[in-house]
């Protein structure tokens, strides 16, 4: 059932046959990218491909979803980290259509978690402390307006330097094709 012991035999064989070779580089990125997209399978491979992206291109920071959902929040720091420690200049948030955070219902979620065994009290408890769990678990209506929402939480940050470029995309999961719906040309100086 479990993949781990398929993979430390593999990985014996790789390391023992220096395939990493092929994919060395070093911790900054070639490209200056940061990139902000889902953790969809269907994008494992694709993404980078589509984008023309190999090992050490770019940073590339994933979540259910693409979102960027607080200023303060985890993703928003990796974030600032690649630009300030990792010379990273371009950031890219890129959503996708098909995305199981589309219409993600929160009561649905909280229900399959009481099938798995979490208690109702449990459940309860959560809902009436300081997080707020009916929204943390609530996803988007439409992929459009939560990577534009994503975009603007990273542009309006006070701790973005002013140069930074940041774009807004939205890729086809099964084809890799990228739509633009928010460019940062206009901001260039
Ligand atoms: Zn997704």
């Amino acid at each position: 059932m479990s993949n781990i012991d398929d993979i430390l035999s593999y990985n014996k064989q790789f390391v023992g046959s220096l395939e990493y070779e092929k994919y060395s580089t070093s911790k900054f990125p070639n490209k200056r990218m940061v990139i902000v997209t889902c953790m969809d399978t269907r994008l494992t491979e694709l993404l980078p491909k589509a984008m023309n992206l190999k090992n050490g291109d770019a940073k590339i920071i994933k979540n259910a979803g693409a979102i960027v959902t607080q200023p303060f929040g985890n993703i928003m720091r990796s974030i600032l980290v690649a630009i300030y420690e990792l010379q990273a200049d371009e950031v890219f948030v890129i959503g996708h259509h098909n995305c199981g955070m589309t219409g993600l219902n929160p009561e649905a979620v909280i229900h399959h978690m009481e099938d798995r065994g979490i208690s109702t009290e449990t459940i309860t408890t959560l809902k009436h402390s300081g997080l707020n769990l009916m929204r943390w678990l609530t996803g988007f209506d439409n992929v459009r307006d939560s990577v534009l929402n994503s975009v603007s939480i990273i542009r309006n940050h006070p701790l973005l330097p002013a140069d930074i470029l940041v774009h807004g995309l939205i890729i086809d999961p099964d084809t890799g094709q990228l739509e633009l719906v928010d460019g940062a040309a206009g901001r260039q100086a």
